[in-house]
């Protein structure tokens, strides 16, 4: 029992059966690399580049972002950057919405804001392009708020364009992951964005205290999307991770792997906990706590209906 607890402080992830799943980090910034590190976090499958852009009336310039970019891509050999996503939760005053909006989150948010603002993103993209030249890193791309096919094609376009190979989407609204299977067909990957596909399927904001059941990613619908997303990324021959708080808890994280998930991506702590959850369940163990989950008409039913399923958590 002792060398399964070593074995799974670090190394790569996998269920007890060995079906592979990458490990990975949510960070921030250069200065969550240490952390991640030290969970043995195999890559970053989450890089938010807000705090770049915070508290400043200007965009950070080209060089500046290329600095910050190249520590991140220095440290790990694979990164999935995301472009920059501001608004509602995440108000910048650099990029504020046009306009008064009601309701910023259902406003131009995310990759929309990209529309009146084009050069931040292409200054973003070239700096990325720049900062991983002549490093031997896998870097990918990825766009927060898609909502359609087109918003997938523009924002792959751009990447391809800036001479980015692995241009991806975040999957946090509930018309991508119901159209899955076209948006697949235009990106290289997708990231599931547990947190704000919760907030969009249940139409309850995700500040909002009193509503704060509806975040829960145990909910039976949010499983339901997970598997449109997977299903229409695996038929495409496209990885599909989770980059949602939902992926850094260890019995969702056997759930999530068993509705087809690929990879996961969390906030440094939880890596050690998913690691050992995984190697301590077969891939089938999973698929059953999967359908267990799925069969469950709330949240608590849900995680109830997994945790008998898998019997080491
Ligand atoms: C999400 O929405 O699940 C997500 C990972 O992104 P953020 O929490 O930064 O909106
Ligand atoms: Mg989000």
């Amino acid at each position: 029992a002792r060398a399964a607890v070593l074995d799974t402080a670090t190394g790569p992830g996998a269920t007890a059966d060995g079906h592979r799943i990458p490990l990975l980090a949510n960070i921030g910034g250069p200065k969550d690399i240490e952390a991640a590190l030290a969970r043995g976090a195999e890559g970053v499958g989450l890089f938010r580049t807000e705090f770049l852009f915070l508290g400043r009336t200007t965009a950070p310039s080209e060089e500046e972002q290329e600095a910050a970019y190249r520590a991140v891509l220095e440290a790990f050999p694979h990164v999935v950057v995301r472009t920059l996503d501001a608004g509602a939760d995440k108000p910048l005053a650099f990029l504020p919405p046009p306009g008064d909006e009601p309701n910023p989150a259902l406003g131009e948010r995310g990759l929309r804001l990209f529309q009146n603002h084009p050069g931040v993103l292409e200054g973003q993209l070239r700096a990325l392009a720049r900062a991983a030249d002549g490093l031997d890193v896998e870097l990918s791309v990825m766009a927060p708020m898609v909502a359609d096919a087109a918003e997938t094609r523009t924002f792959v376009r751009a990447c391809r364009a800036a001479g980015l190979p692995r241009a991806g989407i975040m999957i946090e609204i509930p018309a991508a992951a119901l159209r899955a299977a076209d948006l697949a067909a235009e990106a290289d990957f997708f990231s599931l964005g547990t947190n704000d596909l919760a907030q969009y399927t249940f139409a309850a904001d995700r500040q909002i205290g009193a509503l704060a059941r509806f975040q829960d990613p145990w909910q039976p619908a949010l499983l339901d999307l997970v598997v449109l997303a997977a299903g229409a990324a695996e038929r495409a021959g496209r990885p599909c991770g989770v980059c949602g708080e939902a992926a850094g808890d260890p019995a969702l994280a056997c759930v999530l792997v068993g509705l087809g998930v690929t990879s996961l991506s969390m906030s440094s702590p939880s890596l050690p906990h998913v690691r050992a959850a995984l190697a301590a369940h077969t891939l089938d163990q999973c698929r059953r706590a999967a359908y267990a989950a799925r069969q469950a008409t709330d949240a608590t039913g849900a995680h109830a209906a997994a945790l008998a399923e898998l019997p080491s958590l």
